[in-house]
């Protein structure tokens, strides 16, 4: 059985070791727990452990599980991000849903997030998803098209408060992680989303603010 308490803790420990070696002056790392595909037993588990911000990367599976987990904890301050691909027709509920939507990559999209936000009065934070090792089956903005990409969201008023990415399984995870955090700061955005279970050392040496843990937390998924 997987000790989602001891894991916590153990992360947590990581963490302050991490933060403490490179001298960082920083805002505490935001750990976020990457609940995909976890039944709502074991995020109650993580709740009641103290974890409060979540991730998942389905609509639809977040849908049949947070509108439960919510109601089961009134009073708490939870935070549910999306971090898998958002398509144009789950906006409605994507905006209802979420705190924080951390896969903005195209205009199409970011039109469309903008217009139904105004529409429900509900604004979740927004990240920018930047393909940064330009993998052609993963979503996220190019390198190369970012400048214009935040042009266009500042023209259509589009805020955007951070960026987030997915190194490439087979490369230095640094190299992406470094890349990010050097746009962020030509744009002057504060949240840099980086680092999973394997890399998020690496990741908060070089500046994360949010680390999303998947397998760390609760173990390996059974998909
Ligand atoms: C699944 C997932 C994670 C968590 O991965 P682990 O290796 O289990 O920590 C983080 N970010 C994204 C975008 C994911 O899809």
């Amino acid at each position: 059985m997987t000790n989602i308490l001891m894991n916590l803790k153990h992360i947590h420990e990581v963490i302050n070791r991490v933060m403490r070696d490179c001298q960082s002056t920083d805002k505490p790392v935001q750990l976020v727990a990457v609940s995909k595909y976890q039944p709502i037993e074991k995020i109650k588990q993580a709740i009641e452990a103290g974890q409060y911000e979540f991730a998942e990367n389905r609509v639809q599976e977040a849908q049949e599980k947070w509108p439960f987990i919510r109601q089961a904890y009134p009073h708490l301050p939870l935070k549910l991000h999306l971090i898998g691909p958002l398509q144009t027709n789950k906006v409605k509920e994507a905006v209802a849903l979420f705190d924080v939507i951390e896969v903005v990559d195209r205009e199409k999209l970011a039109f469309i997030l903008h217009k139904e936000m105004q529409k429900q009065n509900k604004y979740p934070t927004c990240y920018v998803q930047v393909n940064t090792g330009e993998e052609p089956q993963k979503a996220g903005i190019l390198p190369q098209d970012f400048d214009q990409f935040m042009a266009s969201l500042r023209s259509e008023n589009f805020s955007v408060s951070g960026l987030m990415c997915i190194p490439p399984q087979t490369e230095e995870a640094s190299l992406h992680f470094a890349l990010l955090r050097n746009l962020a700061k030509s744009y002057d955005l504060s949240d840099l989303s980086m680092g999973m279970s394997a890399d998020f050392e690496e990741a908060i040496k070089l500046g994360a603010t949010h680390i999303r843990l998947g397998t760390a937390i609760f173990g390996e998924r059974d998909m």
